[in-house]
C-alpha cells in the first residue's frame, strides 16, 4: 500500500473526487431540470436549470484545475482527470468511469486502486521522517 506525500495532497484528491462527484450528480440532475421545465413550460425553472448548468460547468473547471495535480503516487499519472492512456488490463470501471471508480474510492473507502498502474494507494499522508535529536 503506497502513500501520499504530504496532507496537502491528501486535501487536493479528497476535493477533487468530491467535485468529481457532485459534478456526476448536478450534470444529469440540470439536464432533467431543462427538460421539465420546457415540458411544463416554467421559465422560472428553465433559469434554475440555467443556473445549475453554469455552477455545474464552475465545477468541471476547478475538479480540472485541481485533478491535475492530483497524482498517483507510483506512476505520477493524474489518476482523478481525463486523461486518454492506456489503463491497467485489470483495472474497472464504476457506471463506465475509471475516474469515478477512484473518486468513490477516495471518500469512501479511504483507498483507491490506480487505474494506470493497478498499485493501491491509501488516501494518507507519509509519516515524517524522524529528526535527529541533538543530546
Ligand atoms: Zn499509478
Amino acid at each position: 500500500m503506497h502513500r501520499l506525500g504530504s496532507q496537502s495532497t491528501v486535501h487536493r484528491f479528497r476535493l477533487a473526487a468530491l467535485l468529481l462527484c457532485s459534478r456526476c450528480i448536478l450534470a444529469p440532475a440540470c439536464v432533467c431540470l431543462l427538460i421539465y421545465s420546457m415540458y411544463i413550460g416554467d421559465p422560472k425553472l428553465a433559469l434554475i436549470g440555467v443556473g445549475l448548468g453554469v455552477l455545474t460547468f464552475l465545477i468541471v473547471m476547478l475538479q480540472w484545475l485541481i485533478s491535475a495535480r492530483a497524482r498517483c503516487p507510483l506512476c505520477l499519472t493524474p489518476v482523478l482527470a481525463n486523461k486518454y492512456c492506456s489503463k491497467h488490463r485489470n483495472a474497472r470501471k464504476f457506471l463506465g468511469s475509471y475516474r469515478l471508480r477512484v473518486a468513490i474510492g477516495v471518500l469512501f473507502k479511504g483507498s483507491f486502486l490506480c487505474p494506470y498502474c493497478h498499485e493501491p494507494t491509501s488516501v494518507e499522508a507519509r509519516p515524517k521522517r524522524p529528526q535527529h535529536s541533538r543530546h
